[in-house]
Parts: structure tokens; C-alpha cells; sequence
């Protein structure tokens, strides 16, 4: 009675219902299972159950064994499909339980099968997340590969397939790099990268060379990493890379372009050397001669020619000063000192130099405060150019009213103190279409062709350099016609006054000394005019002045007899004074201990070291006036203890 109602239930129930006896076998069918499997209930009582899934095309829920394990009597939420005897593919959820007699035994089986639409729209998401993932890693730009842990490859993206000359991915699985277009060297490589991948080694963003399967060869910029399961275990190889060929090229091109520029730029810097050498070898004679007859008997109206001489002589001088400085800079060149200095000195010194160009219609302000620190260590020379340029600056282009400078403490430190040097003037201004590129190299608002304002265009330019040289800054603000303001920021070294006072002390040691009568002077020279210049200059200090013209006779010289002081050029007909130098030094002779000063238009650093390197003691650039020889020959005579 139970068992025939529970059948009458099953007809109407809307769900798959199978009844099985103990072998499996079909007894009924309810009316929803006929309907899907496309049979009449009478039709197939008496088969075994998986006869009935012959025509859906999938394995059926509960094979023999399956139904044969569950022991407390009900299996439920098996999930399967099937396709139905009208070709829909649907899904149920499944559940079996054993069918007991009224003595408790087992007499067969029940199998309920639930549409389940929920399940089914599950399956098409993951299905269609899948091949998303599969168009994805199948078009993902650049270029993927994923292979086991013997190196053998599982898949990869199109435009891998296609370097490696494959139609499509699918062809990969199976291969190994020894089969792909690169060849055997580059497998080898990619093989040795895989082996540290594998030994837990992340490689990211390494260049390696690539020959592709149309015979190119490009770079690759590759990471590899070792591709993990849920657990953690090492499973795999995953790799990406970019084609960096183009800009690998543009990379070389450009490192090209930058060597060519740089061996220009030496070229520029050699130019300007020799160039600067060669103006200043007549300079000096120009100006020495000047200077000469300056101390000799002359008219009032050859005393006007001389000065003009003399100023039109220091003004091309200054240029030429100028240009050598601008290209010791630019070549990096320039070398700082760090030497004690009295800051307020200093500027004093700059200001009281410049005041005799003042127009009589400007006046000049300077205010340093006795408050703020001013025995500082740094470079004089350097912050002498700095403040001369923007001072001179100021002067050159102020008609009338004031030119002030002033410095003052911004910030102090224990050792440091940053300073702001500020020259204001009231002068012809810069508009603000011009000031962005005043301290460009060359740069004047007022072309030179104007004539009215003399002039380089690389006061500012060197002046920024050495202030960044220095560590600071420079700014500037103008008005057109109302005047302009440069400010300058320099972080100097504070220093200890007892070390200025040292270097003061011996300084005026070298000062008084007296002058330079019967010192016998070998000048080594082949110019004429620079050497008559330099002898008269050594005469008028008493010195005893003979001369050799060229390698051969400077050495032939030496050996004959000791001389207190040796002027050396560095070029000369035969040979250089370096060599000559050289020589003197390591040959058994009379002056193998002498003095020896280079004497040369030659101004840069690497030149005087070259000099002190070959074994003289000093370096006198040429245009030289009659102060710095006898800086010399009071060194010479301070360092040899000549008489
Ligand atoms: P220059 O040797 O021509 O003075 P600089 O590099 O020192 O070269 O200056 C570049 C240009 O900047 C000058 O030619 C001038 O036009 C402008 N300039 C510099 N300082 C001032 C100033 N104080 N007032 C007006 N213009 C200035």
C-alpha cells in the first residue's frame, strides 16, 4: 500500500523518479523521467539503470558501485547533466536512497532527479569565464608562455606562438625551447633561466637576446617566475617578456648622438684652449711692452696713447679670461679651493675695485652686518668672480641713481652659514620676455653689433656655474627700466680665525722680502716679443736674465753652470719644456735642483698639474705683469734660500 502510493506520488511529482530493484535493474519510471529520456516505463523495466543513459552523452549519476557504498541509506546533491531525449542539455541535482521491505530489508532503489536551472547558469558563467580567461591569455598584449618543470611548454599567447613560429597557441603544448625558431644557443639560455625559476628564483625585468622565427633577432625584456598550485608546490614555469628592439635602438642611437656631442664638445673646449694660448702669448707682449714704457721718460700726449693701449689691452684680456674660464667650466675643469677666508674683507675688497667704474651719477651702498659670521671657508677666487660679475653687471648697466650689495645670514647651522648676496641696481632693467635666458651661455638682451654695452654674454652663465660649484643658487627679478636684483645663495663653511690669522702671517712673510739683484735668471722661451717683455721685466728687478731659444740650447745651458731660477715655456721649436724639464731633473747636472717655473699661455688646470707632474715647482700663465714675476722670485728665492 505504501510502496503503490509512493509510485502514484512519483507520477505526479514534477522531478526524474527511477525506481531500481536490488540488481539495478528498472522497475518504473515516473511520467517526468519518461519524458526526458524519451521512453515508455514498460519499455525498459527490467534493464540495467545506465542502459537509460545511453543517449544523453554524459556518465550517468550513480554507477553500480557508487549506490553500492552508501551505508546509512540516502546519497543526495550529486550534480550531473544530461541531455534530454529533446537535445536540451540540462542539469540536475540527484539524490538515491534505498528502498526497505516492511522486514527491514533492502528491495531496491529510488533515483530523484532535480532540474536544477540555478546549477546550470552556474556551469554556463564558469564555462563562459573560462573561455574568457582562455581569450584573454590567447590575446593578452606582449608575449606569455606557462610550461611543467621539465621545461616543457603547456601553453602560450598568439603572438608567442607566432615568434616561435607556430600557426596557434595550441601548437606549443608539448614542445620544448630546443624545438622553437631561436635555435640551439638561445634554448640553452632560456633552459639555464628556467632551472634558477624552478630552484625558486623570481627573474624580473631581465634583457636577453631573441631570434625569431622570420630570422630577426630583437631584445627582450623578460621576468620569469615559478608558477604555484593551491599548496604552494612549484608546478611550473610562467614567463612574459616585451620587445624592446626599438627603443634598445633609440637607447644606442641616442648614446651615439652623446659621444658624438661629447667629442665635439672636447673639441670645442681644445679650441677654445689654443685659441685663448695664442692670444695671449702677443697679449702679453702687448701689455708687458705697454707697461714698460709706462715707467720710461714719455709725453703727456704718449702717456694718453699708452693707456688706451693698456685699457683696449686688458679689456680683449678680460674677454679672453672670460672664454678660457666658460670652457675650463663647461669641461668641468675647475677645481674649488677651500681655503680661510674673511668673508667681509673679501667683499670689501670686490666693492672698493669696482668703484672707480662707477658714472658719477650713481652711487654705490654696501651693507654687511657686524652681527653675522664672516671668517668662512671656501674659494675667494670663485666668489670674487661671482660677486665682480654681478657688481660689474650693476655698474655697466646703471645710468643714474644707486647700486647697493648687501649680504645677509639666512640660516645657520653648526658648521654652515647660508648667506644671500644681493646686488640691487636701478638700472635699464630686463623685460620678462628676455629674463629666462640671461644666464644662457652668449646671451645678451643688447647685441654686441649695438655697440652700446660691452659685453660676452658669459658673466652670468659662468657666475650660475660657480655658485651651483659652490652648492648655492642664484635668482634674479627685474623690472624694464626700473632696475634689476640678482640674489645669490652660497652655503660657506664656517672657519676658525686662529688658521686665517696662520695664513695671513705667512703671507706677509713672502711680502717683505726684498728685491732681486745679481739672481741669474735662465728664461727659456722662442718668442721673441714675449721673451723681451719678460726679460726687461726680470731686469728691472735686479735679475741677471740669459736666454735659450729652443730645447737643445736650454739643456746645453744648464750644464754649464747653475742658475737661481729657470722660466720655462712649455712649447717650444725643438721639443717641450716638459721633456726639457724632464730632463734637468733626472740628469746629473748643475740645475738638477734649480727652481723651475712654467711660463705659458697655456691656463688650464690639467696643464699645470702636467708641469708640476714633470718636476717644476711653479706654473706663471702668460699675460703675466711684473707682480707676478716677482711673486715668483720671491717663492724661488724663499723655497731654494737663493741670495
Ligand atoms: P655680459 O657680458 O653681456 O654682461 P652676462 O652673462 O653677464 O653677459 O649678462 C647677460 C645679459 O643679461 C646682459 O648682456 C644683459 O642684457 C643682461 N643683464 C645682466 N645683468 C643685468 C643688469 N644688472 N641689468 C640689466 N641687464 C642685465
Amino acid at each position: 500500500m505504501f510502496i503503490a502510493s509512493l509510485e502514484q506520488l512519483s507520477q505526479i511529482i514534477d522531478h526524474i523518479i527511477i525506481q531500481l530493484d536490488t540488481d539495478y535493474r528498472i522497475q518504473t519510471l515516473n511520467h517526468k523521467a519518461q519524458q526526458v529520456f524519451g521512453v515508455e516505463s514498460s519499455a525498459v523495466r527490467g534493464k540495467p539503470y545506465w542502459e537509460l543513459w545511453k543517449g544523453c552523452y554524459q556518465p550517468c549519476p550513480f554507477s553500480k558501485n557508487l549506490i553500492s557504498i552508501f551505508d546509512n541509506g540516502v546519497v543526495r546533491n550529486i550534480k550531473a547533466s544530461l541531455t534530454t531525449s529533446n537535445h536540451e542539455e540540462k542539469n540536475y541535482n540527484w539524490s538515491a536512497a534505498k528502498i526497505y521491505n516492511k522486514a527491514g530489508e533492502i528491495e531496491g532503489f529510488w533515483i530523484v532527479g532535480e532540474d536544477n536551472p540555478q546549477y546550470c547558469e552556474a556551469l554556463k558563467r564558469e564555462a563562459n569565464l573560462q573561455q574568457n580567461i582562455q581569450d584573454i591569455f590567447r590575446h593578452i598584449p606582449g608575449y606569455l608562455y606557462w610550461k611543467d618543470v621539465n621545461s616543457v611548454y603547456l601553453g602560450c599567447n598568439e603572438n608567442f606562438a607566432k615568434a616561435a613560429g607556430l600557426k596557434k597557441p595550441e601548437d606549443i603544448i608539448g614542445k620544448t625551447d630546443f624545438d622553437l625558431a631561436w635555435g640551439k644557443t638561445e634554448a640553452e639560455l632560456f633552459r639555464a633561466g628556467d632551472r634558477a625559476v624552478l630552484r625558486g628564483e623570481y627573474k624580473l625585468d631581465f634583457e636577453e637576446p631573441q631570434l625569431m622565427a622570420d630570422g630577426r633577432r630583437r631584445t627582450v625584456l623578460a621576468s620569469k617566475v615559478p608558477l604555484k598550485d593551491a599548496s604552494g608546490q612549484t608546478v611550473g614555469i610562467l614567463g612574459i617578456y616585451q620587445d624592446i628592439t626599438a627603443r634598445k635602438k633609440a637607447e644606442h642611437q641616442l648614446q651615439e648622438a652623446r659621444d658624438q656631442a661629447e667629442v665635439a664638445s672636447r673639441a670645442k673646449t681644445e679650441f677654445l684652449a689654443n685659441m685663448t694660448h695664442d692670444l695671449k702669448t702677443p697679449l702679453h707682449s702687448v701689455l708687458g711692452m705697454t707697461e714698460i714704457l709706462k715707467h720710461r721718460d714719455h709725453s703727456e700726449e704718449q702717456e694718453e696713447y699708452l693707456n688706451a693701449i693698456l685699457q683696449s689691452g686688458k679689456s680683449i684680456l678680460h674677454l679672453v679670461n672670460r672664454i678660457l674660464n666658460y670652457s675650463k667650466l663647461e669641461s668641468g675643469g675647475l677645481q674649488f679651493k677651500q681655503e680661510p677666508l674673511d668673508l667681509k674683507l673679501l667683499i670689501q675688497d670686490i666693492v672698493r675695485g669696482i668703484q672707480s667704474q662707477l658714472r658719477s651719477s650713481v652711487t654705490m651702498n654696501f651693507d654687511f652686518p657686524a652681527k653675522i659670521p664672516h671668517i668662512v671657508r671656501s674659494d675667494p677666487q670663485a666668489i670674487r668672480r661671482i660677486i665682480s660679475n654681478l657688481l660689474g653687471n650693476a655698474v655697466k648697466f646703471t645710468e643714474k641713481g644707486e647700486i647697493t650689495l648687501s649680504v645677509v645670514k639666512k640660516k645657520q647651522s653648526k658648521d654652515k652659514v647660508w648667506f644671500h648676496f644681493t646686488v640691487k641696481d636701478t638700472g635699464i632693467g630686463i623685460s620678462s620676455k628676455n629674463i629666462n635666458q640671461i644666464f644662457d651661455r652668449f646671451y645678451r638682451v643688447d647685441p654686441a653689433y649695438h655697440g652700446k654695452y660691452l659685453g660676452s654674454g658669459l658673466g652670468l652663465t659662468i657666475a650660475k656655474q660657480l655658485v651651483e660649484g659652490l652648492g648655492g643658487s642664484i635668482a634674479v627679478e627685474s623690472r624694464l627700466k626700473k632696475g634689476s636684483t640678482f640674489i645669490c645663495e652660497l652655503p660657506l663653511l664656517l672657519a676658525d680665525a686662529v688658521e686665517l690669522n696662520r695664513q695671513i702671517k705667512e703671507s706677509k712673510i713672502i711680502t717683505k722680502a726684498k728685491e732681486f739683484v745679481g739672481l741669474t735668471v735662465l728664461l727659456v722661451e722662442d718668442n721673441l716679443y714675449s721673451t723681451r717683455v719678460t726679460r726687461i721685466m726680470l731686469e728691472n728687478y735686479g735679475c741677471i736674465v740669459e736666454m735659450a731659444v729652443t730645447g737643445a740650447e736650454a739643456l746645453q745651458r744648464i750644464r754649464e753652470k747653475p742658475y737661481s731660477l729657470i722660466f720655462m715655456d712649455v712649447g717650444l721649436p725643438d721639443c717641450s719644456g716638459i721633456e726639457v724639464t724632464q730632463k734637468i731633473r733626472s740628469d746629473a747636472n748643475p740645475n738638477q735642483k734649480t727652481y723651475i717655473c712654467a711660463l705659458t699661455a697655456h691656463a688650464r688646470e690639467e696643464d699645470r698639474q702636467c708641469c708640476l707632474k714633470a718636476g717644476m715647482n711653479n706654473f706663471l700663465s702668460i699675460p703675466a705683469g711684473s707682480n707676478d714675476f716677482k711673486k715668483i722670485l720671491k717663492q724661488a728665492r724663499k723655497i731654494h734660500k737663493i741670495t
